[in-house]
């Protein structure tokens, strides 16, 4: 990117909660899964001045396995399956 240090942007991944105790189909451990809601941003002279695209997953802590989600509120719902 040539305006590098200027223009900015990419992706954010912010953890916002977990869920419950969930054996993981890769590794076979159970543990809470991490909720992340990841957006895209755009910055300017590093100020965050766009950010859009949100969307959730949940990662497994032990080996990353992830899978997308509809919505904040499914990771908590589908997790007391
Ligand atoms: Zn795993």
């Amino acid at each position: 990117m040539f305006f590098i240090g200027i223009f900015g942007g990419g992706e954010k991944a912010k953890e916002i909660g977990r869920t419950e105790p969930k054996n993981c189909p890769r590794c076979h451990n159970t543990h809470p899964w991490t909720v992340y809601e990841v957006s895209k941003y755009f910055s300017f002279f590093f100020i965050p001045v766009a950010r859009w695209g949100y969307r959730y997953i949940a990662s497994c802590p032990i080996c990353r396995e992830s899978y997308g989600l509809h919505s904040k509120e499914e990771a908590f719902h589908y997790s007391r399956d």
